[in-house]
This record gives C-alpha cells, sequence and structure tokens, in this order.
C-alpha cells in the first residue's frame, strides 16, 4: 500500500445561495515515499477540494483516505492524531498561515515533537534558511522566504507526506526555481512523498516523477510524469499541455482551454470534456468513460483509448473512434490544433 492513498473521493459542497455541487466526483490518486506526484487541472477542477480531503479538512461524501494504513477521518476541534501529525499540509500562501507577532523559531518550534534551538536550526538549514532566521518575524521575509518557513514548520513534525496547493503560485520565477529544486532535494533527501498541486505545468514536468490529470472533479489522466508529456492519452491532458507553447516545450496551465468550462453543479452527461472535445462521438455523451490501464502505469478515461490499447498519437485518435463498431461520429477529426477551435 502507499503511503497516502486515496481512493474514490466524492466531495459535495453548499453553494452561497443554495444548491449543491459535487466538486470532487470519485478521484483516486497515491503516493510513495521519496515521489512527487503533481496534480493539475484547470481552476474549479477540484484539486485543491482533494488536496484538502487528503488530510482530513473538507467531509467526504464518499471514499476514503489512508496515510499510512490509518483512516484520516475530517479533523475536528480534538487535537489532530498522533498517527497523522506525520501527515503535513502547505498552502499557497504563506503569510496567511503565520502569526506575524510570534517570531520564527518559536513557529517552528511548535511542529517539534521535542523542541530545542538546535533541530529549529536544522530543519531551518535543511529549506536553506540561516539559522539567524529563528530570530525574526515573518514580515522580514520574502515571499519566497516564508514559503521556506511554512515548509521549515511541516518538515519540523518529520512527516512522511507533504500536501502543497500551489505552494509556489505567489512567488516570483526566481524564488519559484529555487523551491521547486529545493522540493526534489527534499524528496530525494528525506524520502518524503509530495502531492504536488499546481496550475504551472512547467514546474510540475520539471519536478514531479508522476502526474495526474483532474477534469471537472474526476481524474482523466495518470502516469509517470515525461510519457505524459511526451504522448498524452486524453483530449484534456492533450491540450492542457499543447494550449500554451512554452520555448522549451512545456507550458502553462491556460486560464481555461477553447470553449466554456461546465457548472460543476451540473455536469455533462457522459464524458464530462465532450461538449469541449474535438474527438467526441455519439458514444461520449451518452456514457462516461472509467479510467482504466493502457500500458506502462498509465492510465486514461477516454472511449479513444480503451484498456490495454497501444497509446495513440494525437493524429490516431480520429482511427480510434471506430472503437465500439456502429457509432456515427458527431463531427469530422480536427485538421488543426485545439486553440483553433
Ligand atoms: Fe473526448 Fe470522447 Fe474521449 Fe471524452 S471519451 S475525451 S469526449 S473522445
Amino acid at each position: 500500500m502507499s503511503t497516502l492513498e486515496l481512493k474514490d473521493i466524492v466531495v459535495d459542497y453548499e453553494r452561497r445561495g443554495g444548491g449543491r455541487v459535487r466538486a470532487v466526483a470519485g478521484a483516486s490518486l497515491s503516493v510513495d515515499a521519496g515521489t512527487i506526484v503533481g496534480l493539475v487541472g484547470e481552476s474549479g477542477c477540484g484539486k485543491s477540494t482533494l488536496a484538502r480531503a487528503a488530510v482530513g479538512l473538507v467531509p467526504l461524501a464518499g471514499g476514503s483516505v489512508q496515510f499510512e494504513g490509518h483512516q484520516v477521518n475530517p479533523l475536528t476541534r480534538r487535537a489532530r492524531p498522533a498517527e497523522l501529525v506525520k501527515l503535513q499540509l502547505v498552502f499557497q500562501n504563506p503569510y496567511s498561515s503565520l502569526n506575524p507577532r510570534r517570531k520564527i523559531g518559536s513557529q517552528i518550534a511548535d511542529g517539534l515533537a521535542s523542541p530545542s534551538a538546535a533541530r529549529v536550526a536544522e530543519v531551518c538549514e535543511l529549506v536553506g534558511l540561516p539559522a539567524s532566521a529563528q530570530g525574526r518575524y515573518p514580515h522580514e521575509f520574502s515571499g519566497g522566504q516564508r514559503q521556506r518557513i511554512a515548509i521549515a514548520r511541516a518538515l519540523a513534525a518529520d512527516p512522511s507526506v507533504i500536501v502543497l496547493d500551489e505552494p509556489l503560485a505567489s512567488l516570483d520565477a526566481s524564488a519559484q526555481a529555487q523551491l521547486a529544486n529545493l522540493l526534489v532535494e527534499l524528496t530525494r533527501e528525506l524520502g518524503l512523498g509530495l502531492l504536488l498541486i499546481s496550475h504551472d505545468l512547467a514546474i510540475v514536468r520539471h519536478v514531479a516523477d508522476s502526474v495526474s490529470v483532474m477534469y471537472l472533479g474526476v481524474m482523466v489522466e495518470t502516469g509517470p510524469t515525461l510519457p505524459v508529456w511526451s504522448l498524452p492519452l486524453h483530449p484534456y491532458s492533450e491540450a492542457l499541455i499543447g494550449a500554451v507553447p512554452h520555448p522549451d516545450g512545456t507550458g502553462f496551465l491556460p486560464e481555461s482551454l477553447p470553449g466554456e468550462v461546465p457548472d460543476p453543479a451540473r455536469p455533462p452527461s457522459g464524458c464530462r470534456f465532450h461538449p469541449r472535445c474535438p474527438y467526441a462521438f455519439d458514444r461520449c455523451s451518452a456514457e462516461e468513460p472509467e479510467l482504466v490501464e493502457i500500458a506502462d502505469g498509465r492510465s486514461a478515461a477516454c472511449w479513444l483509448q480503451p484498456a490495454g490499447s497501444v497509446p495513440a498519437l494525437p493524429g490516431e485518435r480520429a482511427a480510434n473512434r471506430a472503437v465500439p463498431a456502429g457509432v456515427t461520429y458527431r463531427q469530422e477529426p480536427p485538421t488543426d490544433s485545439l486553440e483553433e477551435m
């Protein structure tokens, strides 16, 4: 079993003004020691809700979270169970999670089982902060340094897994690059497992060992990062990775892909991506494809990529529409990229 295992997670929330929204509709993923799992998807796809579910910050309407063999239940006012202390979360905005009136050293020491100045200095060193940082207040640091402090606080608990929700989003490019490298070093040196939620595809490609792609509350593709990048199996992954070209061939997650993002309160029938998918055919709006294993630890949820099939090149996807027999096409295969939809 993986260190952190999320199985068939369902999360609902009440919408202001009434009505329920299913933010996560049966998503699974796992994080092993010494690996970084990137979770990507457009804004509103449910990835941050899934991150919160992973550490017990939101109640589940279905599914389960296991951490080192223990069930992760929604947090209550009672102290966090000792067996879950090694599961930590780092938020996007470190300033909001640090107490502005307390020195950094005492905030890091909060997480230590046996607090000592020497151990606080050690943790500071791990994240590249000088030992003298202990005696200073949060406002005396830059955004990148504050995020290092937030990571140091998480490391003080001697974690096995850290869930990082957009940890680099508020930083400038050079601080992002430094912190991304730090995350890789920590993972390798300490054997940590990291779940990295990010809208920045370039960073995920750079640091993650594997990637999970989420769309409207469900996982549409999972697999080792480089194969997913070089040959995405799901049309949504293909669109994300190809949507915004980048000089080094990576890309940043666009604000939105062509077409409207559906309302999660009323997801489309069948495949949730079908109203925006250039390859959609009749079956897509009628039946929802499951995430199935294709090859080499790679999975996708698309009727064009049946279980065990050979990964299709984008140009070959249209040919796979012949599966199953007898369907009629909704439209002709596109000849150009998704940007022209
Ligand atoms: Fe597109 Fe159909 Fe595959 Fe969904 S199942 S991604 S609509 S081809």
